[in-house]
């Protein structure tokens, strides 16, 4: 009568949202102020003024049935024209407004991608740990989604497992940095490594593999690290990227994909990403939120703010005695959990209403997610209970 698959996916509450909700309840029960929720990644700093004005400025100047009305599929060409000359001027690249199609956030950007991209038999590859909601993504287009192993060490790129699990099926490489999970930044040579080894592939399966940077985080990153700009180091690259973070802004759905020129032939990849937008109900992409972004594109909220949280969270857990990679953006810690089974640690964390988030669900057994967009003062309260769970491990 329907299908099986699609209710699976609607009523089976993922791992977050359970935590979530026993979060609320406890909430209800001990006071907001006594609960310790790391479980979710919503940014917590406003948007920055210029979003504000933008919006009434925008209201003010065009007349409301443009404003409101349809865009053309890809996005209002002068936004994209003004985008792409953002991303010209911050990373010396050399797009034109037909490099890019907007979309509702990067949930939609790499939707729409894989989509556009798969054929049967297609596998697509990611690295442990990684935003759950890829399996569900690629496996609605009928290809299989390849999980790499962590390299837990750094949470860069473990290169033997992977070159293990790369064939000529390989449609393409998920890549996420700065990473929702661990908090890693890829250097600029794992890129390298990667890329290389993504060309030498190519050239003996005797097709391309396209490389998608799914990268809400781009802005996040410490301590002045960089992040390399990917189209610029490989062709078959595809950006997808979202204001959900680096504007605050996860429910007015804006965001975009980069196709450069590089890429091999453009026409026929740009034309599916269309196709695929077209299949997927896309239409356009919120049309006031298109014109605030491009008012706003050189501008964030206060991501500083994440950077001290950070720090504060990791020098807190590493004193008290647990091992983390030191975090280089985004706004996760990725600590090892103090028992083999993540489930049963972060069942233990919930005694003192700490709800941290196993690792196994994003390919990682053994670890655990704390999200620190949260506010600083729970942070600093949350430390003295992290000492207490680690004392019961006798640590
Ligand atoms: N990709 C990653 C790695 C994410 O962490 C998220 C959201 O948290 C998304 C994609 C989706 O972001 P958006 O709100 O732009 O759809």
């Amino acid at each position: 009568m329907i299908a099986e698959k699609m209710y699976e996916l609607g009523t089976k509450k993922s791992t977050i949202r359970t935590i979530f909700e026993f979060g609320r309840k406890r909430a209800a029960e001990v006071g907001e102020e006594n609960i310790y929720d790391f479980s979710l990644g919503n940014p917590n700093v406003p948007s920055p003024e210029c979003v504000k004005q933008a919006v009434f400025d925008i209201l003010n100047e065009m007349e409301p049935c443009a404003v409101h009305g349809y865009t053309v599929a890809p996005g209002d060409p002068a936004v994209r024209e003004s985008l792409a000359a953002s991303l010209n001027t911050r990373f010396g690249t050399k797009f034109s407004g037909k490099n890019l199609f907007m979309t509702a956030g990067a949930a939609a950007a790499i939707t729409i991608t894989f989509k556009a991209l798969s054929e049967a038999e297609d596998e697509f590859i990611t690295f442990a740990p990684f935003f759950p909601e890829y399996r569900c993504f690629v496996e609605s287009t009928g290809a299989k989604l390849i999980v790499v192993p962590a390299r837990t060490v750094d949470f860069q790129i473990d290169f033997a497992a992977f070159a293990d699990l790369l064939t000529p099926h390989t449609k393409a490489v998920i890549v996420n940095s700065p990473n929702n999970r661990s908090g890693s930044v890829y250097s600029e040579a794992t890129i390298r490594k990667l890329t290389a080894l993504l060309e030498e592939k190519e050239r003996e399966y005797g097709h391309p593999i396209f490389l998608i940077s799914d990268e809400p985080y781009r802005e996040i990153a410490y301590d002045g690290i960089d992040v390399p700009y990917l189209t610029k180091y490989y062709n078959n690259t595809i950006v997808c990227y979202s204001y959900s973070k680096s504007l605050s802004l996860p429910g007015e759905r804006i965001g975009y994909i980069v196709v450069p020129d590089e890429i091999i032939d453009f026409g026929r990849v740009y034309g599916a990403i269309a196709g695929a937008g077209r299949v997927l109900t896309h239409v356009n992409a919120p049309s006031l939120f298109q014109r605030v972004i491009a008012r706003c594109a050189d501008e964030t909220s206060d991501l500083a703010f994440y950077e001290k949280n950070g720090k504060l969270l990791y020098n807190g857990l590493i004193a008290a005695g647990f091992t983390c990679v030191k975090p280089q953006g985004a706004f996760y810690l990725f600590p090892k959990a103090l028992e083999e089974d993540d489930y049963a640690f972060c069942e233990r964390a919930k005694k003192y209403d700490l709800l941290l988030v196993p690792g196994t669900d994003f390919g990682c057994p053994g670890y655990f997610r704390a999200a620190y967009c949260i506010k600083t003062e729970t942070i600093e309260r949350s430390l003295p209970l992290f000492k207490k769970l680690a004392a019961e491990y006798n640590i």
